[in-house]
């Protein structure tokens, strides 16, 4: 068997050194079209969970690595002028030239034929395996780009990767703030002398400062001078070290006949969570692992080394995708307290949680939910049982529960569900009216709305936006039905929308006599305010639809009017449907609720049109709430599958959320045991 490998990066050399050591029959070939001492780059960061699979797969290598190690368990963040630090996260680096020294020497002494100054032109032929490891800018990925369904985006800031002769002692961030933005650094030692320096900023601050004109030179320059307290007198140091977009890399396929990509040529992972060489190094691992096990059926292989490594660089690609994210909008988390922006840095990919960064350091934990509680003392609950106060009211913790979950004793607040302001506005014949709707528990926040264009529907627990055979007339922004089943409401006309505004003014009176605490007016998931915000819904000729925000606004100006206690607005965030509202005009819409008088948003996502693109996933709705609390200044409430109280402390402690809808699974930790005599029957009653 003859494989030819493109690339002597991580990934390429370290296949070649496990197939060499799978099976000394093989013959393996890998073109590199640099020297072997020619590399870009610095040190490169590992994480724990990086090496297990190492010292598994080739032991030699895996010693000569770990023992070049830097290593390291501090992350200090350098903000305002404050020095946070968090223990416990334990990182190993290595300089990307010894690495590649100690892969190329193994490769050597395995007899893998390492061809160096040879550059591939096009798909090497004639062998019977191709491995395009030639990263990010791979020629054999290009060759065959609508096969592999190749997709490259820039994600993140504008970046720059320098080296330094400061060693520092932890994995260090550092925030600067300057007249044309701010920028930040992620830097860390790799070896006894040297540390990578990582500097970047969003596209707009890197144009204001006249980087685009500066040459490597004139630009390292400029980053010396920006950073020299940090620098403490060293100095940066270039290699080919120009500002750069991240590209980030995805393939529909990573296989295509004979050929197969690995490492950055299949997918790319941001740098801020430091993951790209293991990702190469573990593909190396999995495609020697398939053709092992598939008996070197080279077809059936890489159907395997697909389907094992894609779930989970997916995973990877995704958290580090939402932490590039996370550093284009930092700026906008500068009003944060130093130790809730710390907090907030630490846990940006999801990756880092309240309860584990407790257990990695919980002095940390311990400073974060003192200064979130105000206690002065050393022992405070976490941020979920801190008090909120909402206008006068004061809500005892963080949590909401629903009305007919089991969890509803404990929460600081209770959602009702959906309550419709008139006979006509119900979503289905057992939705409530506000007329009969009284609050079983309290404090209890009145989730109050019209159906719209969804209403006239059967039960939910017969579906969803199934029409009733014979039902009531519809009304919305414009005359289009929801669904494929949907009747056509009628586009309302200026009475309609002030009898609908009056209602609601009544619904909001006999909400304040019912004792509702906190008022909820229902702008989301297609209903009919919602209808009016989004351009999917509204194409009506007159102003309300010129201005898609001026009936939805008129209608809170209203109720704002005679409701005294908190305001709260559900939100469709986004319509996760092509030229539907986006995150950004969500973000707009929210501000404007908040200048005519909204307490608090409550953010949701979708349901706009019933052929949308939902993002489901655990937690899906933190970061739009994130956005609309940080853009809109405002705070918010959220749910999304959230089931734990870790994830609520997370959450809330990190500043993206105010309140937490928890979906608690139904608890059976305690049942009691059936006695033998006892009929099963009973024993299931008595559970
Ligand atoms: C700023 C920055 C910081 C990073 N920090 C980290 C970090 O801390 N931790 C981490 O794990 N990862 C990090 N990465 C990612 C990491 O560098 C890559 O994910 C990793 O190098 C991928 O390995 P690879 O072998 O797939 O590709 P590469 O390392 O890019 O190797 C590809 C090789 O192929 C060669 N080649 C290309 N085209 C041809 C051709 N046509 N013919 C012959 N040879 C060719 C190239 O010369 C190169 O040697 C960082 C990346 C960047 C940009």
């Amino acid at each position: 068997m003859k494989v030819q490998v493109v690339g002597g990066g991580p990934a390429g050399l370290y296949l070649a050194i496990l197939l060499r050591k799978a099976d000394p029959a093989i013959e393996v070939q890998v073109l590199e079209r640099n020297a072997p001492d020619a590399t870009f780059g610095w040190g490169v960061v590992f994480s724990e969970d990086a090496l297990g699979a190492l010292r598994d797969a080739d032991h030699e290598t895996y010693v000569a690595i770990t023992d070049t190690f830097a290593r390291w368990d501090r992350v200090d963040i350098r903000y305002r002028d404050r020095l946070l630090q968090s223990r416990g996260h334990s990182f190993s680096a290595i300089a990307r030239k010894r690495l590649l020294e100690i892969l190329q020497q193994r490769s050597f002494a395995l007899g893998v034929e390492l061809a160096f100054g040879c550059e591939a032109k096009a798909v090497p032929a004639g062998a019977d395996l191709v491995v395009g490891a030639d990263g990010v800018n791979s020629t054999v990925r290009r060759a065959h780009e609508p096969e592999f369904g190749t997709r490259v985006e820039p994600e993140g800031c504008k970046y720059v990767w320098f080296g330094t002769d400061l060693v520092f002692d932890a994995f260090t961030f550092v925030f600067r703030e300057t007249e044309h933005g701010l920028f930040q650094v992620h830097a860390y030692p790799f070896d006894e002398r040297t540390s990578t320096f990582i500097v970047e900023c969003p596209e707009a601050t890197w144009r204001r400062a006249g980087l685009h004109e500066l040459d490597e030179d004139e630009s390292l320059a400029f980053c010396e001078r920006l950073f020299a307290r940090d620098l403490e007198g060293h100095e940066l140091f270039s290699n080919r070290s120009i500002w750069l977009d991240f590209p980030k890399v995805t393939n529909a396929s990573w296989h295509h006949g004979q050929t197969v990509l690995v490492g950055d040529a299949a997918h790319t992972a941001h740098f801020s969570i430091g993951s790209g060489t293991k990702l190469a190094m573990e593909d190396a691992i999995a495609l020697r692992d398939a053709l092992v096990r598939r008996a070197w059926d080279v077809e059936a292989a890489l159907v395997d080394y697909e389907l094992e490594r894609r779930p989970v660089v997916e995973r990877t690609q995704q958290a580090a995708s939402e932490s590039a994210a996370y550093f284009t909008r930092v700026a906008g988390y500068t009003h944060l307290e130093p130790i809730q922006f710390a907090f907030n840095l630490l846990t940006r990919s999801g990756r880092i949680s309240h309860a584990s960064l407790t257990v990695r350091d919980p002095a940390f934990t311990r400073t974060l939910d003192a200064w979130f509680t105000g206690a002065s003392a050393r022992v405070a609950p976490p941020p979920v049982f801190a008090p909120l106060q909402l206008r006068e009211l004061q809500l005892g913790n963080r949590i909401v529960a629903r009305a007919d979950a089991e969890a509803v004793s404990g929460a600081g607040l209770v959602l009702s569900g959906f309550v419709a302001v008139s006979d006509a506005g119900r979503i289905s014949p057992d939705t409530p009216t506000i007329d009969e709707w009284t609050p079983a528990h309290r404090p209890v926040i009145l989730q109050l709305g019209h159906a719209g264009r969804r209403g006239a529907c059967l039960p939910r627990a017969v579906g969803v936006d199934l029409p009733l055979p014979a039902g009531w007339e519809l009304v919305s922004a414009s005359p289009l039905p929801y669904g494929p089943y949907s009747r056509s409401p009628r586009e309302l006309d200026e009475d309609g929308m002030a009898t609908i505004r009056d209602a609601f003014v009544a619904g909001t009176h006999r909400a304040a006599e019912v004792g509702v605490d906190v008022l909820e007016l229902d702008f989301a998931h297609g209903y009919l305010l919602a209808s009016f915000l989004s351009p999917l819904t509204n194409r009506r000729a007159d102003m309300y639809g010129s201005e898609r925000l001026r009936y939805p606004l008129e209608l809170l100006t209203a109720v704002r009017r005679v409701w005294e206690g908190p305001l709260a607005v559900r939100l469709s965030v986004t319509d996760w449907a092509g030229g539907g509202l986006a995150v950004d005009d969500g973000v707009a819409i929210a501000r404007a609720l908040v200048e005519h008088g909204c307490d608090l948003v409550h953010t949701v996502a979708g349901q706009t049109v019933h052929d949308d693109r939902p993002e489901y996933r655990r937690s899906f709705l933190t970061g739009l709430s994130d956005r609309v609390r940080v853009g809109a200044r405002v705070p918010t409430l959220v749910g999304g599958h959230l089931t734990t109280l870790d994830d609520a402390n997370t959450i809330v402690g990190a500043g993206r959320a105010d309140l937490c809808i928890l979906d608690l699974p139904s608890s059976d930790v305690e049942r009691k045991v059936r006695a033998p005599s006892e009929p099963a029957e009973r024993q299931i009653a008595q559970t």
